[in-house]
């Protein structure tokens, strides 16, 4: 993969940055940055070394042009923290956007409109990636969420620059990630949580064989336990996941990784915050109750896990943390994670939200931008934006 040192002289030059700019906005403001502060590395290197920044981002998933899901607001946030103006160019592309572009001096950033109020973004349409590349001497894809997708503005546009390289928030995750698969100081101790085994079935047949620990909490751990007998109450479990959980746990013996499961519970009788909560010292959920958290015990017995690796690698809450009744038990592989020697990489959009919201975000090695790219580079596939740089 050839990166941002590769470049040769950007000065002056047009250098057209995929980024990852699809934060939450809250009242047409941004709620949470992180996104944007994760392309800043990129995005100060090249307006030091002189490039005339052209950025394109999606937002949501606009079904029009959806003015609720403009990147106005982002710009505005992207400008307070280079300390410079960012210009909103008055769509993605087409004349007036051209014309924007050629108006930019050295280290000037325009931020075009939301990528997907074109329709032919999702479906990689061969003339909005002309479009983009007739914006840019030089590409830049510094958009790890976005690299499992063959987009327009990911697969396409590279595709069409012949100058393209990965930036280094790219750089970093997919370098994070592979020396995880590949290199990791051992034990290496995967911690897997989550609403539903089917999402994440992959990681696990991954992690199977790679891990030496394998560390199962949430909503995923009823199949499981459903495959050994135990009644889950109304907990979340679908049938097609205990068939997934039942063939996990009969090829265990061939896996490199043990894989633990929780040995008790916090179990509410509905899925609200004001819900009854109750600690269950064992794992059979009466009826009427779901488990909506991994208990204190497995908390502390995961913790002493995580404490003694190498390497932790975490995706997916230990229950409902949304629920102030139910998030003791990720709050405290949070901390653990976060108070481990070894090298911690944290990936999910969840599991990023609760380390943000626990304030330990900054005390992981590597917290990833990405959901479905984690997964994915994890399971072993194919990243659709990172091939394209090749
Ligand atoms: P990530 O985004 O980190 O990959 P997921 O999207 O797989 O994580 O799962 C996060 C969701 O799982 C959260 O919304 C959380 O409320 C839910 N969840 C976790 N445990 C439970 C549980 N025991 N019961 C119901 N929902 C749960
Ligand atoms: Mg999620």
């Amino acid at each position: 993969m050839r990166t941002l040192r590769d470049l040769g002289d950007v000065n002056g030059k047009r250098v057209l940055v995929r980024v990852d700019f699809n934060v939450p906005l809250d009242d047409g403001a941004v709620a949470d940055d992180m996104r944007i502060r994760a392309a800043l590395p990129t995005i100060e290197e090249l307006r030091r070394r002189g490039a005339r920044l052209v950025l394109v981002s999606h937002l949501g998933r606009p079904k029009d042009r959806e003015p609720s899901l403009s990147l106005a607001p982002v710009a505005a946030r992207l400008g307070e923290l280079i300390e410079a103006p960012v210009r909103v160019a008055p769509g993605v592309v087409g004349d007036d956007v051209s014309a924007a572009a050629d108006e930019l001096g050295p280290g000037d950033v325009l931020l075009l409109e939301n990528v997907r109020y074109e329709p032919g973004e999702t479906k990689n349409d061969p003339e909005l990636a002309d479009a983009l590349a007739s914006l840019a001497d030089v590409y830049v894809d510094d958009a790890f969420g976005a690299a499992h997708r063959a987009h327009a503005s990911t697969e396409g546009v590279a595709q069409r620059v012949p100058e393209r390289v990965a930036g280094l928030l790219l750089e970093r995750e997919v370098n994070t990630l592979m020396g995880v698969l590949e290199n990791p100081a051992r034990p290496l101790v995967s911690v897997l949580g989550g609403a539903k085994v089917s999402d994440k079935i992959g990681v696990i047949d991954r992690f199977r064989e790679s891990a030496d620990t394998i560390l199962i909490g949430g909503a995923m751990c009823f199949p499981f336990l459903a495959a050994q007998g135990h009644s889950v109450g109304d907990s979340l479990c679908a049938a097609d996941d205990v068939e997934l959980a039942r063939r996990i746990l009969e090829s265990g013996s061939s896996a490199r990784a043990s894989l633990e499961l929780p040995v008790d519970l916090v179990i509410g009788d509905r899925f609200a915050e004001d819900a009854t909560a109750r600690e269950l010292d064992g794992l059979d959920v009466p009826d009427g109750w779901m488990g909506l958290d991994i208990g204190p015990r497995t908390a502390s017995l995961y913790g002493d896990v995580i404490a003694a690796a190498g390497t932790v690698f975490w995706n997916g809450p230990m229950g409902a943390f949304e629920l102030a009744p139910f998030a003791g038990g990720t709050r405290a592989v949070a901390e653990a994670v976060a108070a481990a020697p070894g090298t911690t990489v944290v990936g999910g959009g969840d599991s990023a939200a609760a380390l943000e919201r626990f304030g330990l975000a900054d005390s992981v090695t590597h917290l990833s931008t990405g959901g479905g790219a984690t997964l994915e580079l994890i399971e072993g596939k194919a990243l659709p934006g990172v091939e394209a740089l090749s």
